[in-house]
């Protein structure tokens, strides 16, 4: 298969799990929208982030947040990082919806893989959006794990890890690690990464 039916595919893969108006009435824009918050962290729940994640308009992604937080999917609140910007969470709606994912066939069809050829998949389109985005001068997205900024300690008392984000100054907390962050920056190496987890704070 040449490159350009391989982007088909992919494609073609993407407007199947769209979604659009098979549950709740829901649009593929507005399950996009979900999906998002449902993933991002608190630093990313944001419009502006949201907006270069779904490669759309800040005004085109304002809208589709308005109706997901009239419709009672989303709720709007003062972000705890910067009072000044608006933080939006799932509603216990928006998480029902979200059990019912149109997105779930293609999540389960990737779990009949093998390990290996998912792990394959997994990083081959990590790099894709990486290329993607960099190309457009976009943020690619990623969680902590693979993050530059993460910073990881253990505490003097015990051996309990914790982590902090050494960009926004914040402290994270494990469950934190593998969600969306629109501040991401991929590690320099996984050596360098290392090394940079192991840091212990003085
Ligand atoms: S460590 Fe990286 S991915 Fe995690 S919150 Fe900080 S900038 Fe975002």
């Amino acid at each position: 298969m040449d490159n350009r039916s391989i982007a088909q595919s992919i494609a073609q893969l993407a407007r199947m799990s769209a979604g659009d108006g098979q549950v709740c009435g829901l649009t593929a824009a507005q399950w996009s929208t979900l999906r998002f918050f449902a993933r991002a962290n608190r630093f990313s729940r944001t419009v502006s982030a949201f907006a270069e994640f779904h490669a759309t308009t800040r005004g085109t992604a304002s809208q589709t947040v308005k109706g997901l937080v009239s419709e009672g999917y989303l709720t709007r609140s003062r972000s705890d990082l910067d009072g000044r910007s608006v933080r939006f969470d799932l509603t216990d709606k928006g998480r029902s919806a979200l059990s019912q994912d149109p997105l779930d066939a293609l999540s389960e069809a990737i779990g009949k893989l093998a390990p290996g050829v998912r792990n394959q998949l997994a990083s081959s389109l990590k790099r894709l959006t990486e290329e993607v985005a960099g190309s457009r001068g976009k943020p690619s997205f990623g969680s902590c794990r693979f993050c530059c900024h993460l910073a990881c300690a253990l505490r003097k008392s015990g051996e309990e890890q914790s982590y902090a984000c050494d960009l926004l100054e914040q402290p994270l907390a494990a469950n934190d690690l593998d969600d969306l962050c629109v501040n991401f920056e991929t590690a320099p190496s996984d050596a360098a990464a290392r090394a940079r987890r192991n840091r212990k704070t003085s």
